[in-house]
């Protein structure tokens, strides 16, 4: 894939578990409920089944960020690196992986869920780690080794998201990042 406004790419393979350090729902959901997305979106909280359990088969993450000048233009560039990258993976019902995008869905230009309709497209639809309970900053601080900039409800210069996958799935999906992230890459800075 051809990276437009993507200018560096910091990532970092941690254990679930580790993740889970960061799992705060109650004090992420009240970021959430300030925000004008707020069931609004289906990707965004409050949901009506419980997301995070789908994330029981895996056993790793890896946590990525998107860095540039733009978050609007780094948060769909890294959501169609992301499906792309599911496709060179197989078809990801089958798959042993799933991905977490930065943000909301911006697939549909006004989401089902707004117009009293189910998801339109579900199987390409994905949550975002704060949608679901994570605490990015923290996250960003403390495993990627950069502070998120916060303007009103997005960070300024680096759109973050996620792969969870299991063990078996791991060293493929490292080298299939880094055969298309080429020389944007680095790793995290608490590797
Ligand atoms: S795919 Fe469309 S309907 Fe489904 S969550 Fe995304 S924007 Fe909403």
């Amino acid at each position: 894939m051809q990276f437009n406004h993507t200018e560096e790419i910091i990532y970092k393979v941690i254990l679930k578990n580790d993740l889970f350090l960061y799992y705060k729902p109650n004090e992420v959901m009240g970021f959430c409920e300030s925000c004008p997305n707020y069931g609004k979106i289906w990707t965004c909280p409050p949901y009506e089944r419980e997301v995070i359990h789908t994330f029981n088969p895996f056993d790793y993450a890896i946590i990525i960020g998107f860095k540039g000048k733009d978050f609007f233009k780094l948060k769909k560039e890294s959501t169609v690196y992301l499906h792309e990258l599911e496709g060179m993976n197989g078809n990801v019902s089958e798959s042993n992986f799933t991905t977490l995008v930065a943000g909301n869905c911006e697939i549909c230009e006004s989401c089902g869920k707004s117009e009293g309709q189910p998801c339109l497209f579900p199987d390409l639809m994905r949550y975002s780690l704060e949608s679901v309970g994570f605490h990015v900053s923290e996250i960003c601080d403390a495993v990627l080794g950069e502070s998120l900039l916060w303007q009103t409800e997005h960070p300024k210069y680096m759109a973050v998201a996620g792969i969870l996958l299991e063990e078996k799935a791991l060293d493929a999906m490292v080298e299939k990042m880094h055969s298309s992230f080429g020389d944007l890459v680095r790793k995290g800075s608490h590797d």
